[in-house]
């Protein structure tokens, strides 16, 4: 499956433990990150993740156009309600998109948890045999 994995400057350290703890079924997958979130995950994990721009810089754009292109199979999104972002524009335009292709998207710790677990049965086997070219 193809899973990315963005998150809000106060939110990465938790993105962070999130990885760290599950990173024994991350490792199956192709990961794909924007660009500071998969530096910090990268640096704290032996997790291998395709970057891209930051996300204030476009990153969020990307991995919404890998969603539009049909590959991407799960988004998890720790975002931060709390403050304000500049590219708040290109973080709504992403949510849109997995609720557009509906491509499971978790935005907090608690939603991440149970797409993992059922990750881990096997749960989104179906999204394989969409295709991906
Ligand atoms: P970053 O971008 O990983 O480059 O910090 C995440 C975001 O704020 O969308």
């Amino acid at each position: 499956m193809n899973i990315a994995l963005i998150a809000h400057d106060k939110k990465k350290e938790d993105l962070i433990k999130f990885a760290q703890a599950y990173e024994y079924c991350l490792v199956n997958h192709q990961l794909f990150a924007t660009g500071t979130t998969g530096k910090r995950i990268s640096e704290n994990t032996k997790l291998k993740i395709t970057r891209f721009q930051s996300g204030p810089l476009g990153g969020d754009q990307q991995i919404g156009s890998m969603i539009a292109e049909n590959k991407m199979d799960m988004i998890i999104f720790f975002r931060d309600p709390l403050t304000a972002q500049p590219h708040e524009p290109d973080v709504t335009a992403l949510l849109r998109l997995c609720d557009v292709y509906a491509i499971p998207l978790a935005t907090n710790m608690g939603t991440a948890e149970l797409l993992i677990r059922g990750l881990e049965r096997g749960d989104l086997k179906w999204r394989e045999y969409i295709q991906h070219d």
